[in-house]
């Protein structure tokens, strides 16, 4: 008789949980997943996947816009938003179904409810309890907002995914990934939308150059950006809401988004009650085997807190499984971990901005290019297109690709191979352009940027 019912609990079915659960029952291991929800976690159900599809489903307007003068008549184009929503939702089910076959196809039990640790070795679900020998935490991150007065009438990402309707007038409130690419959504399909950001622009701590160009292309699609300026207050009225600043100015609108971040899951899950330690934000520290100050019990994905990135947790999860079932022992490896904003135009970016390698190696060579894309001579569209790589002077070593503008996340992903690789700016430059493309500039960057005066 085994000591334990499973060698392996997972609580949380999304990308790192499941990721886990089922390369851990491919191996042979007897694994349980506990999930309260659907499967499939934030990125499917209410994160990357429905709002990329949004996107998509967005960046219609300006494609329609765009090929007007490329000989087509578009005058009668309208957009239902419902009819959006509702294929969204259908391909989440679709997807939610592949998930839920994955994991029976690996022999992962799915436990039904929510799980909570009586003890070190033991997980409560309703009114039933379930020993393991390890134990893997993975239940991810929930928006978090400021306590300020009124904050009950905001909506987050996951209410934004499934409004019914369009409001005239937004406000959202953040400058982050999520701020930024829902805003590029609402614009696009005729919302007028304020985005008030805390910071000088959006986007801090991505590459400077980078957080300029998004910055005039977010006010070029028309939205209101609203640097440097905090909300102190949300007033339901009788048409929408009344938002204070500190200063005393007003604004007026009909829904109110909050995208200020996330916070793990973790409470009342009786982590501590199981002796593992925990942060002050609520995340679980963990060492770079994922395992937490229980050394049994592990943790992946965004309620560790690292790189709140799909697939950092995937890649979490698996040397979780590799580590523990395939006698095959991984660690994560968090340099040079490339990662896109869906804004409108879409960012990419790996390695160091211009600030990070400036402080890491001192002197670094710096390589800009900014143009308009070939698709837009013909079509009008007053869009700029930014590409940047940040070299260490001393070694010639690219430390970071920035690029902003259409196709960067897919552009980006094969430079970061040649960044994991530790590729020179000469192999850069050895490296033949596809023509034309936006993507050989990467490649043909000849002239440095001047060193600006002190
Ligand atoms: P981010 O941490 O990216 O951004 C939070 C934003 O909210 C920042 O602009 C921050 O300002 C601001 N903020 C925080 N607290 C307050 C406050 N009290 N009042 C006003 N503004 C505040 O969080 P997101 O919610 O956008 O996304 C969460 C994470 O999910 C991201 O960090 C990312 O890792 C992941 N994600 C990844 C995506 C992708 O890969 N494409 C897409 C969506 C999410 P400041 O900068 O001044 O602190």
């Amino acid at each position: 008789m085994p000591k334990y019912d499973y060698d392996l609990i997972t609580i949380g079915a999304g990308s790192g949980g499941v990721r886990a659960s089922r390369l851990s029952g491919g191996y042979g291991a007897r694994v349980a997943v506990v999930e309260e929800d659907r499967v499939g976690g934030t990125c499917v159900l209410r994160g990357c996947i429905p709002k990329k599809l949004l996107i998509y489903g967005a960046h219609y307007a300006e494609h329609l816009e765009d090929a007007i003068n490329y000989g087509w008549s578009v005058e009668d184009a309208t957009h239902d938003w419902a009819k959006l929503i509702d294929n969204k939702n259908t391909e989440l089910d679709r997807l939610n179904g592949i998930y839920l076959r994955i994991l029976r196809d690996n022999n992962v039990d799915i436990l039904d409810g929510r799980g909570v640790l009586t003890d070190p070795h033991t997980v409560q679900v309703g009114d039933k309890s379930y020993t393991a020998e390890n134990i893997l935490v993975a239940v991810g991150g929930w928006p978090s907002t400021p306590d300020i007065p009124g904050i009950e009438h905001v909506i987050s990402s996951n209410e934004a995914l499934e409004l019914r309707e369009l409001p005239k007038r937004m406000v959202i409130v953040g400058g982050g990934y999520i701020a930024v690419e829902f805003a590029g959504i609402f614009a696009a399909l005729g919302v007028e939308v304020t985005e008030v950001v805390r910071a000088d622009t959006v986007l801090r701590g991505f590459d400077e150059d980078i957080r300029v160009a998004l910055d005039d292309e977010l006010k070029k699609r028309g939205i209101n950006l609203m640097s440097d300026t905090v909300i102190r207050s949300i007033e339901k009225t009788s048409d929408g809401y009344t938002l204070r600043c500190a200063g005393n100015e007003m604004i007026e609108t009909d829904l109110v988004m909050y995208a200020t971040g996330r916070a793990p899951n973790t409470k009342g899950l009786g982590l501590e009650e199981a002796g593992v330690t925990l942060a002050d934000n609520g995340s679980i520290p963990v060492d770079e085997w994922n395992r937490s100050s229980v050394p049994h019990i592990y943790a992946v994905g965004d309620v560790t807190d690292r790189i709140q990135l799909t697939p950092v947790a995937i890649q979490e999860g698996r040397a979780v499984a590799e580590t523990l079932y395939n006698d095959n022992p991984i660690k994560t490896d968090y340099e040079n971990v490339p990662s896109a904003v869906f804004s409108t135009p879409p960012i990419g970016t790996v390695g160091l901005t211009e600030d990070q390698a400036r402080e890491k190696y001192g002197e670094v060579d710096v390589y800009i290019s900014r143009f308009k894309p070939l698709v837009h001579t013909l079509s009008g569209r007053d869009e700029r297109t930014l590409m940047k790589l940040v070299v260490d002077t001393k070694s010639q070593r690219v430390a970071g690709a920035h690029m902003m503008g259409m196709d960067a996340p897919e552009i980006i992903q094969g430079v970061a191979i040649a960044l994991k690789c530790g590729a020179t700016k000469a192999q850069f430059d050895a490296t033949i352009g596809i023509h034309p493309s936006a993507a050989e500039e990467f490649v043909t960057m000849r002239d440095k940027r001047p060193e600006k005066a002190e």
